[in-house]
C-alpha cells in the first residue's frame, strides 16, 4: 500500500524530502502557512517590482545538489550571477516552484498541532485538519518545529541547542539613476552587512533599480522588535548613503527575519522517530545555507524510507 507522508514546510528542506520520497513511491502532501512556496528563498512582488528579500543566492558544493542546480539552469529556473553564486530566475522562488510540480500543496495552512488517530496522523490548523498520514516531516525552523513535534509526542532535545541570527531586511526601488552601479556590496563596517542591486540579477528587469539591504546580525538583534516603520527609517538612512540616490525611493519597505541564518547547528543531518513516524529536518541541522537545507531534506527522506525497509541509493 502506498505510504502517505505529510510535509510541513515548503522550503528547500521540505521539497528535497518530498522529491526523494516520491522517487520511492510514497505519496506526499506539502503544507505551508505562507501563500507562496520556497520559505526563506522568497521573492516579494510589488506591481512590476520584485525583491528577493531572503536568501540572496546559493552555491552548490555536493554532487547531488550540483546536479539539481544544473537541471534548474538548463530549464531556465536558475542562472549564474557572479563567482559561484547562482540565483533562481526570474526570482528566488523559481526553483521551489519547479520542485513542487506534481505535488499536492496546501498553502495558508499553519499547523498548530498533530493528532494520532486510527487512520494515522492528522495535521491541525485551528478548526481545520487533514488526516490519514503514515508519517509527518516537520521542515520548519527549529523553534517552530518544537511545539508541533511535542504535540505529536516526539522529542528531539538537540533542537533546543539550535541558534539563529535574525536579519532585518530593507527593500528599496528607484526610478531615476543611482550612483551604485555594481551588483552587490558587503560593507566592512556599519550596520549593513549586504546590499544587492536586485534588478541586476539575471532574468530581472533593471529599468527601475531595486535593492535588497540586509542589516548585520548585531544590528538586527538590537533592533529586532522595533516597529517596521522605525526599522525602515533607520536602515534607509544608512542604505541611501551607500546607494547614492539623488531622489527618494519610489518604494521602501522593511522585513523582519527572526530565524534567518543558523549560527549554531544541531549537528545531525535530520531527526527521525521511526516508532512515532515523526521527523524533523531543515538547514538548522547542518548550517546556514540553501544546500544544507537540501542535504537535510534528502537525509530525512532516506531515514524514513530505510525505516520502512526501502533501500535508497546515496
Ligand atoms: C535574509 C536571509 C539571507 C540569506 N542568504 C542566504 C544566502 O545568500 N545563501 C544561502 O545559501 N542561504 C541563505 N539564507 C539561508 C537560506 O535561505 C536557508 O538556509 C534555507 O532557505 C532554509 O530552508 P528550510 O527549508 O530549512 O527552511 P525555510 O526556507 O524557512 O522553510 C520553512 C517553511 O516552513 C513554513 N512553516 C513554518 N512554520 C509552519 C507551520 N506551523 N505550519 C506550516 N508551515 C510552516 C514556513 O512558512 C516556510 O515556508 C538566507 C536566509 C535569510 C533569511
Amino acid at each position: 500500500m502506498t505510504k502517505r507522508v505529510a510535509i510541513i514546510g515548503s522550503g528547500m528542506a521540505g521539497l528535497a524530502a518530498a522529491r526523494v520520497l516520491r522517487g520511492s513511491g510514497a505519496s506526499c502532501v506539502i503544507f505551508d502557512k505562507s501563500r507562496g512556496l520556497g520559505g526563506r528563498m522568497s521573492t516579494r512582488r510589488v506591481g512590476d517590482l520584485t525583491f528577493d528579500h531572503g536568501a540572496q543566492y546559493f552555491t552548490a558544493r555536493g554532487p547531488r545538489f550540483a546536479a539539481l542546480v544544473e537541471e534548474w539552469r538548463s530549464g531556465g529556473v536558475a542562472a549564474h550571477w557572479f563567482g559561484e553564486a547562482i540565483v533562481g530566475s526570474p526570482g528566488m522562488t523559481a526553483p521551489a516552484r519547479a520542485m513542487a510540480q506534481g505535488f499536492e500543496t496546501i498553502m495558508g495552512f499553519e499547523v498548530t498541532s498533530l493528532r494520532r488517530e486510527s487512520s494515522g496522523w492528522s495535521l491541525v490548523a485551528g478548526e481545520a485538519s487533514h488526516g490519514g498520514f503514515d508519517a509527518v516531516i516537520v521542515a520548519t525552523p527549529a523553534p517552530q518545529a518544537a511545539p508541533i513535534l511535542a504535540a505529536g509526542g516526539a522529542s528531539f532535545p538537540a533542537l533546543a541547542s539550535v541558534r539563529y541570527a535574525p536579519c532585518l531586511a530593507l527593500m528599496l526601488a528607484f526610478d531615476g539613476p543611482v550612483a551604485f552601479e555594481g551588483g552587490h556590496l558587503r560593507p566592512e563596517s556599519g550596520p549593513i552587512a549586504w546590499i544587492a542591486r536586485n534588478s541586476s540579477k539575471p532574468g530581472r528587469n533593471d529599468s527601475a533599480k531595486t535593492f535588497v539591504v540586509h542589516a548585520g546580525p548585531e544590528w538586527s538583534r538590537a533592533h529586532l522588535d522595533e516597529t517596521p516603520e522605525a526599522i525602515l527609517e533607520k536602515l534607509k538612512r544608512y542604505a541611501l548613503d551607500l546607494i547614492g540616490a539623488p531622489s527618494a525611493p519610489i518604494y521602501a519597505a522593511a522585513h523582519r527575519w527572526r530565524y534567518a541564518l543558523v549560527e549554531q547547528a544541531a549537528g545531525a543531518s535530520c531527526f527521525w522517530d521511526a516508532q512515532a513516524g515523526l521527523g524533523a529536518c531543515g538547514d538548522y541541522c547542518l548550517g546556514p545555507r540553501v544546500e544544507a537545507a537540501f542535504d537535510s531534506g534528502e537525509a530525512m527522506a532516506r531515514a524514513v524510507l530505510e525505516s520502512w525497509g526501502v533501500h535508497v541509493a546515496a
